[in-house]
């Protein structure tokens, strides 16, 4: 195996090839405190690409509720109680434990475990469920015992994928011009190697074909500067699709490199497999601590901080104001007076969103209508 450097473990860790970074990485920012779990994201994909036979259990977006929801079926647990070793240096940051290609049985590049059919019979298992019985009178206090969130997962288009290290037929490849990871479908002999090694379990099996599937990052729309499907129809507007640069070429006017690797208020989740995965996720703030160190890694107390202080940060505010208020690409924003302005690849404003919406208060009477008119603001 190869020694490859992992810039969200803070080390070198093995992996099956030679480092080959793409020029820029396709990468998301999912606020997950934004989140109301209407799954439109999930309709929009399912509508767009797996609407045929042999996709009926395929969802590669979804929506699952924490701490009980899972798909497939306990995917995250199932590994991570595998797992020897996933123990972070509480003073540098880096990981000590071991990767899922570090843990890997001998023969094998990658640890995983193969869900069985009935782990995809049950899409919205734990949905509304809280960790806890809540209590006649109970109310919202910040932290506390009892708490739910919504967890949206597509595919993370790992920078190190597990499903390619897998592949014993070389089927699946990182495209160099923007990190989208595809499976050749015509190389492809189904042997399902893929679907045991995604640590995230968001490579599919199409039982009618005989080959795997998976989320293709939207790549005709991201070709012509457009978001992903599952960004663009996002009611929440929690989610924002861009490019990442190499480590060490961050550019603080990119809004990906920006909120992830500068201000770092987005996480990845379980970095600890070693896939050095591209979704990144605003942490909820009122979930306790240890649940989001394990899912998240140990960045989340200073990521909620940095959250807490858009209010009165307007180049962070102005990052934010990126989300869901525009079809195309982001590749650079600022912030311009009252205003968040965010440009295209080409120099050009896409989207001006002001810092502040500005509120109008209807009189409670209406003269007109000669009506009294109650919680309309
Ligand atoms: S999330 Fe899974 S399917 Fe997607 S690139 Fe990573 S390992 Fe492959
Ligand atoms: S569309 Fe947005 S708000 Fe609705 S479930 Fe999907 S990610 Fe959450």
């Amino acid at each position: 195996m190869a020694q490859v450097k992992n810039w969200q473990l803070k080390r070198e860790m093995k992996y099956p090839y030679e480092d080959s970074r793409p020029q820029k990485q396709i990468a998301y920012v999912f606020d997950t405190n934004k989140c109301i779990a209407c799954q439109t994201c999930t309709v929009a994909c399912k509508t767009t690409w797996t609407s045929g036979k042999g996709q009926e259990t395929m969802f590669w977006n979804n929506v699952e509720t924490k701490p009980y929801g899972s798909y497939p079926m306990k995917w995250d647990m199932n590994l991570m109680k595998d797992m020897s070793d996933q123990s972070w240096d509480k003073t540098t940051g880096a990981y000590t434990g071991k990767t899922i290609f570090e843990d890997a049985p001998r023969g094998e590049n990658a640890k995983g475990w193969r869900p069985e059919e009935r782990d995809y019979a049950y899409p919205n298992i734990g949905e509304d469920e809280c960790s806890g019985i809540v209590e006649k009178g109970a109310f919202f206090n910040g932290i506390h015992d009892i708490w739910m969130f919504y967890l949206a997962r597509i595919c993370n288009h790992c920078t190190y994928p597990g499903c390619l290290a897998a592949c014993p037929r070389k089927a699946i490849y990182k495209r160099p011009e923007d990190g989208i990871v595809l499976i050749d479908e015509s190389r492809c002999r189904g042997y399902k190697e893929c679907v045991k090694a995604c640590p995230y379990k968001k490579t599919f099996y199409n039982m009618v074909t005989r080959v795997s599937e998976k989320c293709i990052g939207c790549y005709p729309l991201v070709e012509q500067g457009e978001q992903p499907r599952c960004v663009t129809t996002c009611i929440g507007k929690i989610r924002m699709q861009g490019f990442l640069s190499k480590p060490g070429e961050e550019r603080a006017d990119n809004p990906l490199d920006y909120l992830v690797r500068i201000k770092k208020v987005a996480l990845p989740l379980y970095p600890q497999y070693g896939t050095e995965p591209n979704v990144y996720y605003i942490p909820p703030v009122h979930v306790p601590k240890e649940f989001l160190n394990q899912m998240f890694g140990p960045g989340v107390d200073e990521a909620i901080k940095t959250y807490k202080t858009a209010k009165d940060d307007k180049e962070l505010l102005s990052a934010f104001l990126m989300f869901g208020n525009t079809p195309k690409i982001v590749h650079k924003f600022k912030s311009e007076g009252d205003f968040a302005v965010g440009y295209n690849d080409k120099n050009e404003v896409v989207t001006k969103v002001p810092h502040t919406e500005p509120v109008f208060v209807r009189p409670y009477y209406d003269e007109k209508q000669e009506a009294y008119r109650h919680n309309t603001p």
